[in-house]
């Protein structure tokens, strides 16, 4: 990124969370030209399956564990959120939904309904009913999914909350609830997913895996694509009564499908998600100010958390007129986000680090 006076920023949000393997990696843009050579919009996606979808499709699922199957790709995260809640309805005849407060889903109305915050989610009443919000963490609560939930939306790590990391244990309890129940356990990955956490999905480090996966973001490489993923078994639930039970003319668009094929292949070979865990330690050592209160961290996923919104706000601004971009959180506005391309290198983490401590001293 440049400003009009051909300044250059150092990208510290991946916008947001989408540019994993960096900007025009060379190898996705080959991808990109290389497809649009052939072709671009041929049908609405079901009709045929297409070359690029498949390979796609094939190449996530070899990743993935069993069940894990079967991809349906969809236009952006919100819509995966959508497909997600309508197959969990589907499969378990299930009236209710269980979500998280300060979680963050998407924002068309089925997603924003799962929302955990009633000041973004009220103008827009009335929204789904049966939705309830518990608290992320909180082992009592998990008694409130019963056997009316069709199922439970969780972030792996929520993000929008400032990176709130849940232990492991509260993981598998929930796993365990949801199977108690007989409830389907949705995992939203969309901005935790491809290597951001330090692993290729978020939830491998927690010993457990969800029903139904939610992708987006870094999935196309840098072009619009999200996917909801789900057993055959379960995903066959929507081609039957009605049979297309989930319907988009641009979800899994095959110029996305190459372009994150070739992302993924890309952050596969380059040892990236292996570089995580130290860089994001590198960065923990380096944001120390007395301003700075906590630094959470998933991986590259991190939050810096300042007193209150005006004073991040302040430092934000700063940052950006010194060629730093970054920002706050949806649900933890004195927090400054740190989610930036996992090519960053250990010199632009020790600018970044040096222009934020900057920033503290002179606003
Ligand atoms: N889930 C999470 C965790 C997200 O961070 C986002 C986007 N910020 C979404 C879903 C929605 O994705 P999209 O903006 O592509 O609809």
């Amino acid at each position: 990124m440049w400003d009009e006076a051909g300044r250059p920023f150092i990208d510290l949000i991946s916008g947001i969370s989408v540019c994993n393997v960096g900007h025009c990696h060379p190898r996705v843009v080959q991808a990109i030209r290389d497809q649009t050579d052939k072709y671009l919009h041929l049908l609405v996606y079901g009709e045929l399956v297409e070359t690029p979808q498949v390979a796609f499709a094939t190449r996530l699922a070899g990743l993935l564990p069993a069940p894990l199957d079967m991809i349906y790709f969809t236009g952006s995260g919100s819509e995966a959120t959508e497909g997600a809640m309508k197959l969990a309805k589907r499969v378990t005849g299930r009236p209710e939904i269980v979500a998280f407060k300060h979680s963050y889903h998407g924002s068309t109305q089925g997603a924003l309904s799962i929302m955990g915050d009633e000041y973004w989610r009220n103008a827009f009443r009335p929204l789904l009913p049966g939705v309830a919000h518990l608290d992320y963490g909180s082992m009592t609560d998990l008694s409130m999914i019963t056997e009316r939930t069709a199922c439970v939306v969780a972030e792996t790590i929520q993000a929008e909350a400032g990176v709130n990391r849940p232990s492991e244990a509260w993981m598998k309890a929930l796993r365990r609830r949801c199977d108690e129940t007989g409830t389907l356990l949705v995992l939203d990955e969309i901005q935790a997913g491809f290597g951001r956490t330090g692993h290729l999905w978020g939830f491998e480090a927690f010993s457990i895996q969800p029903d139904i996966l939610l992708l987006g973001k870094a999935l196309g490489g840098g072009m619009p694509l999200g996917a909801f993923v789900a057993s055959r078994a379960h995903m066959m639930q929507l081609a039957e009564g009605p049979v297309l039970g989930h319907i988009t003319t641009f979800g899994g668009h095959p110029v996305c499908c190459a372009a994150g094929l070739a992302g993924l292949e890309a952050l596969l070979e380059e040892g990236l998600i292996e570089d995580v865990a130290r860089k994001s330690a590198l960065l923990t050592s380096m944001l120390v100010h007395p301003r700075i209160r906590a630094v959470r961290s998933a991986g590259l996923l991190m939050a810096v958390e300042f007193g209150s919104f005006e004073e991040n706000k302040r430092i934000i601004d700063r940052c950006i007129e010194k060629g730093l971009m970054t920002d706050w959180f949806l649900f933890a506005a004195h927090c400054m986000r740190i989610a930036p391309p996992l090519i960053i290198s250990d010199e632009q983490i020790a600018t970044a680090c040096r222009i934020i401590r900057e920033a503290c001293d002179e606003v």
